[in-house]
């Protein structure tokens, strides 16, 4: 038979004794380790900006920098009750997704000191204003190929804002990644949805094409009709009024 203190809810165990919080701690690692939860025990890097690369920094940084979840450097940092340090959207991952959940740090250091405290919740986590400042002073470089930009952790997001050799999405929705620096060039060359079409003919332009395209006036040029399909060229050789 369930004992009376499951039956009541973890709700009513947390008011309970230390043994309550061990029985929970328990039910806990049941639920964190079921099969179910095995394809999204971590968070997926798309899902949310997890922490910052090690890689860009300039020396091997501090274990304390890095978050107990995702092992990069920590982002927006939170301080739990047993004393490690998540990136706030890690934290708040983890327990949106694992019902019980308890600091991995914690298990990894030594099972055997698990205790109430390792119980991951956010309002049982605090801003940790101190490691974040020290973060923030962190000598790093872009890490971006091709890029020389180096200087602090707190202008690290400005740079990846502004930097020439990052990738970015085409902003015109054609499904491009493109350089920062060579977006002018695919919009003006490359990119399938930054077409003008030529209201006199018809054809669809790239904005260097249509430049460069002998529309003008109310005749269509020798140049242009060649390009035309037969009944357009019908069209072309009558002057328009
Ligand atoms: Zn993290
Ligand atoms: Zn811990
Ligand atoms: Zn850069
Ligand atoms: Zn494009
Ligand atoms: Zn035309």
């Amino acid at each position: 038979p369930p004992s009376p203190l499951r039956a009541a809810g973890p709700g009513a165990a947390w008011a309970g004794s230390g043994a309550g919080g061990l029985s929970l701690l328990q039910m806990a690692e049941k639920t964190t380790r079921g099969p179910q939860d095995v394809p999204s025990s971590s968070p997926d890097e798309n899902e949310f900006p997890v922490g910052y690369p090690t890689s860009i920094c300039e020396d091997v940084p501090d274990q304390k920098y890095l978050c107990s979840n995702c092992n990069n450097i920590l982002k927006k940092a939170l301080q739990t009750l047993c004393g490690h340090r998540y990136c706030s959207a890690c934290l708040s991952w983890i327990v949106r997704n694992n019902k019980n959940a308890v600091c991995r740090r914690c298990k990894d250091e030594d099972p055997s000191t698990v205790s109430e405290e390792s119980l991951l919740a956010e309002e049982r986590a605090f801003g940790d204003a101190a490691i974040n400042k020290e973060i923030s002073e962190l000598k790093i470089h872009c890490g971006t190929l091709g890029c020389s930009w180096s200087g602090t952790m707190k202008n690290f997001e400005e740079h990846q804002s502004l930097c020439e050799y990052a990738l970015i999405p085409c902003h015109t929705g054609c499904g491009h990644m493109v350089m920062r620096k060579k977006l002018a060039d695919h919009l003006e060359n490359g990119c399938v949805n930054n077409v003008t079409t030529c209201q006199k003919c018809q054809q669809s332009l790239s904005s260097s094409e249509y430049q460069e395209h002998s529309c003008e006036d109310n005749l269509c040029k020798e140049k242009h009709v060649q390009t035309e399909t037969p009944p357009k060229q019908k069209n072309c050789s009558t002057p328009l009024i």
